[in-house]
């Protein structure tokens, strides 16, 4: 058995779900159980009603329209999403009525994407002579706790999808919502953005699947986003490792929760372009072939906030960390970086969500300074263990830019490498380091041309990773 997990791009218009049944048609021997997100664009396009409702205004006719298209091309009835639109319009009503926007309804009016996105796919399907059915996950067994926004299935959800995927499987091909779920209390939850990658993880494990198959829009993971880095190559494999930081530090092909599931059970996952569906992409195992130099990829994540705790008074006392750390926690502030100085700590985070609180509490003892703005920068691949040469080359090439690092981190399994860097220098960042590590003829030149003054990149503070 394989899971099967089409992105919104591989279900965007009438044309890509054509190739999405073919590619599922041609490995129905596999037997794959099918997982899809929502058409391109449209959970964002949700998340606007639900906003545009609290401000007053109800307007879903846009992602109306974009499904009747989809529906009509594959000259399939346009009334097979209506009940979905009843509801998506009755929670929009009440958002609007009741002038309250709570994590707990914006999770509800995102899931309809991936909700519409089932019923149409599975509708071409029986269509195209495939049994099918559409499933929301949640009548799967996808039981998460109440983290809307950001939900995690509970333990007992794995044994249950395995029993319900079981009974459910004689409907024929089980075509499955990715992204959503429920409480225990029957609140529908979502996973994260681009959760659907996740719950392709979680069935795919619940089941013990021999692989499960990310088809995205490009080839693979690629050595750095293709937008930012059109000469990015695929990677032919990565280990559970590195597609783990690859993942953590921002490159949305993957969610970060992904590998988990599949490390648990040791099940391989390949991510595959379904629009060239004869390129290899990339394999995620255990243990990965390495690549040809020590770097597999560069990746960054912007958005970054730097919250530095400088007290004179206090820092080298023994418990000062760990009650700085204490606010993070309790405030459920997810830390990244950490640097200390003699004077200062400054960690790094993602989240917006309640940094204000973290903040004023910090202040209650100690001066906490904030800055916005930045963005975190990483090489990864396992060779930088034994490759002596990675640090200097790669503050060598930010260096060259003159391109500060703020924070410069080594993760403990040492398979990446990273720096804190201002948020409006990361796409040079990016594409300085990919030169230095994947394009030869320009690392080369470019090093000839360095002139020794500028060898060093300006540093600043020894670093430990940690994530709270
Ligand atoms: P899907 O809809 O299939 O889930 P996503 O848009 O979520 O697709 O993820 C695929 C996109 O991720 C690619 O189009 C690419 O722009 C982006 N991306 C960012 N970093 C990488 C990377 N290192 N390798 C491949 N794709 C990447
Ligand atoms: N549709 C959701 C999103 O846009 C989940 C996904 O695409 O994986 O984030
Ligand atoms: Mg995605």
């Amino acid at each position: 058995m394989i899971v099967m997990k089409f992105g919104g791009t591989s279900v965007g218009s009438a044309g890509s779900i054509r190739a999405v049944v073919e590619l599922v048609r041609a490995r129905l021997r596999r037997k794959p159980l099918v997982v899809v997100s929502a058409l391109a664009g449209v959970t964002d396009a949700l998340e606007s009603a639900a906003r545009a409702a609290l401000r007053g205004t109800i307007s879903v006719a846009a992602i109306r329209r974009r499904h009747v298209d989809v529906l009509r091309e594959l000259d399939l009835a346009t009334t097979l999403i209506d009940p979905e639109f009843r509801e998506l319009d009755e929670i929009l009503r009440g958002i609007q009525l009741l002038g309250e926007l709570s994590p707990r309804s914006l999770d509800y009016v995102m899931s309809f994407g991936e909700r519409l996105a089932v019923r149409i796919l599975a509708a071409f399907f029986v269509k195209s002579g495939i049994t099918a059915t559409a499933i929301d996950a949640y009548d799967l067994g996808l039981v998460t706790d109440s983290g809307f926004g950001r939900a995690r299935p509970l333990d007992r959800a794995y044994d249950r999808i395995a029993e319900v995927v079981l009974r459910e499987r004689r409907r024929g091909l089980l075509i499955v919502t990715g992204y959503i779920g429920k409480d225990e209390r029957g609140n529908v939850t979502t996973l994260g953005r681009n959760g659907s990658d996740y719950t392709a993880a979680i069935i795919g494990s619940s089941l013990g699947v021999e692989e499960i198959q990310i088809w995205t829009d490009v080839n693979g993971v690629m050595s750095a986003d293709p937008e930012l880095i059109p000469s990015a190559r695929s990677i032919a494999e990565l280990s559970f490792d590195e597609a783990s930081e690859v993942a953590y530090y921002g490159a949305k092909v993957l969610h970060p929760a992904t590998i988990q599931p599949a490390v648990s059970k040791n099940i391989p996952v390949r991510v595959l372009n379904t629009h060239a569906p004869t390129e290899p992409g990339t394999l995620i195992i255990g243990r990965a072939r390495k690549s040809d130099g020590p770097v597999k990829a560069i990746v960054c994540k912007r958005g970054i906030t730097v919250v530095s705790v400088v007290s004179t008074r206090m820092l080298m006392q023994h418990g000062f960390l760990a009650k700085i750390f204490d606010v993070f926690d309790r405030q459920r502030v997810v830390i990244d970086l950490v640097a200390t100085s003699e004077v200062s700590v400054s960690c790094t985070t993602d989240s917006d969500e309640n940094l204000d609180a973290a903040i004023r509490e910090l202040r209650g003892f100690a001066d906490a300074r904030v800055q916005g703005r930045h963005a975190i920068v990483a090489a990864i691949g396992s060779g930088i263990r034994e490759a002596r040469d990675v640090p200097a080359r790669f503050f060598g090439a930010l260096g060259r830019e003159r391109i500060g690092a703020e924070m410069i981190s080594q993760g403990a399994t040492r398979t990446n490498l990273s720096a804190l860097v201002r948020e409006s220098e990361v796409s040079r960042a990016v594409q300085a380091l990919h030169r230095e590590f994947f394009d030869d003829d320009a690392a080369c030149v470019a090093a000839a041309a360095r002139p020794a003054s500028r060898r060093k990149a300006p540093l600043a503070g020894v670093v430990r990773r940690g994530r709270s």
